[in-house]
């Protein structure tokens, strides 16, 4: 089922999770034992990150380095395969431009539809480690809209190869990813806005937004969509902060930034069990704001942390 047809079918506020595929030599059951604790949860749907490959050196045996390709977490494809399977409830995929050329790009997309995965969220990716910047594939996307035009395509039966005709016509329900505090690149809100705006307009049909720990910014970031006429669900993306050095890692990793009314509390904190405990009365609030303010789904970054999910999800449904 799309996830616009569970929001719009939602009697209440419906609860959503992500995950990260884990690293490479674990086996599904290490996905089940994180999900399995959040399933009386009901959530509506899951999504799964995607992880480029990464450029890393090897030592050889004659002490000279090697480069090599390496991805340490690959599987989103299969993991929401198996969840759709073994839970019967929907998985999201995440799909980047980086890495992927054109035609792989197809072929993943094909391998969706053939696995009846009817959703997925579109993004640009960020630089690789080797790399200062974003650096497209030779015949590959530059930015998330390019991406979602493809998909937009296959959904009207529009492949690559122009002599088929009569193509299948995917059913993609697409998320893209939207910035309460705007994008570390983009040089203001506005201009981030209007690229939001054209990835709307080219046929996105929700927004999941980077974690914030603030609701003014989610609630002025939804104020400012809708002036820009962008009418579309924005499902506000959520996590716990569970230890103190979260406080500069996530400013950091992912340019958003910490109240300090929570920073204050955190620092005064003298173990990371009693961060956790902050970081679950912090979100809890920040759940219940965003509930009352009426937000169509509330999606929760578990990354590793299920049981501090849990304690704040009891509260919530
Ligand atoms: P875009 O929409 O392409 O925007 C990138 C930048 O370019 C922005 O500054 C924007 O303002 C600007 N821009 C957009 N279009 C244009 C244009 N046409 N011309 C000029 N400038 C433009 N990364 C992963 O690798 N895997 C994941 O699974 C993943 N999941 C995510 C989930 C969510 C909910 C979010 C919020 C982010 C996720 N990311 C993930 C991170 C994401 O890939 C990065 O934030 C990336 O830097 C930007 O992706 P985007 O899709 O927002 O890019």
């Amino acid at each position: 089922m799309k996830i616009t047809d569970h929001i719009n079918e939602a009697k209440k506020t419906l609860i959503s999770f992500e995950i990260l595929p884990p690293l490479k030599g674990k086996t599904i059951e290490s996905i089940y034992a994180h999900l399995d604790p959040l399933m009386e949860f009901d959530p509506a749907f899951i999504n799964v990150t995607y992880h480029r490959s990464e450029q890393v050196f090897k030592k050889k045996a004659d002490g000279t380095f090697e480069k090599v390709e390496v991805r340490k977490r690959p599987g989103t494809v299969g993991i929401c395969a198996a969840i759709m399977n073994h839970y019967k409830i929907d998985a999201v995929p995440h799909l980047i431009c980086g890495g992927f050329n054109l035609q792989e790009t197809e072929n993943a997309l094909i391998d969706l539809a053939f696995l009846g995965i009817d959703n997925v969220l579109l993004l640009r990716g960020d630089a690789a480690r080797n790399e200062s910047v974003f650096e497209p594939e030779p015949n590959g996307h530059t930015y998330a809209i390019d991406l979602l035009k493809q998909a937009v395509n296959l959904n009207n039966g529009i492949y690559l190869e122009d002599d088929i005709r009569d193509g299948y016509k995917t059913k993609f329900c697409i998320g893209v990813a939207g910035y309460p505090e705007k994008h570390f690149e983009a040089p203001n809100l506005n201009s981030d806005l209007q690229y939001l705006k054209m990835k709307v307009d080219a046929g996105a049909d929700y927004i999941t937004t980077q974690m914030f720990f603030d609701n003014s910014k989610y609630f002025s970031f939804v104020d400012k969509c809708r002036n820009a006429g962008i009418k579309i669900p924005i499902i506000p993306g959520l996590k716990p902060i569970t230890t103190k050095k979260q406080l500069s890692v996530l400013p950091r990793t992912f340019h958003v930034d910490i109240p300090n009314e929570l920073s204050k509390e955190i620092m005064k904190c003298k173990t990371d069990a009693d961060v956790a405990l902050v970081g679950q009365e912090w979100l809890l609030q920040q759940s219940k704001d965003l509930k009352k303010f009426g937000v169509p789904v509330l999606h929760y970054y578990t990354l590793g942390k299920p049981d501090v999910i849990a304690k704040v999800v009891k509260e919530i449904v």
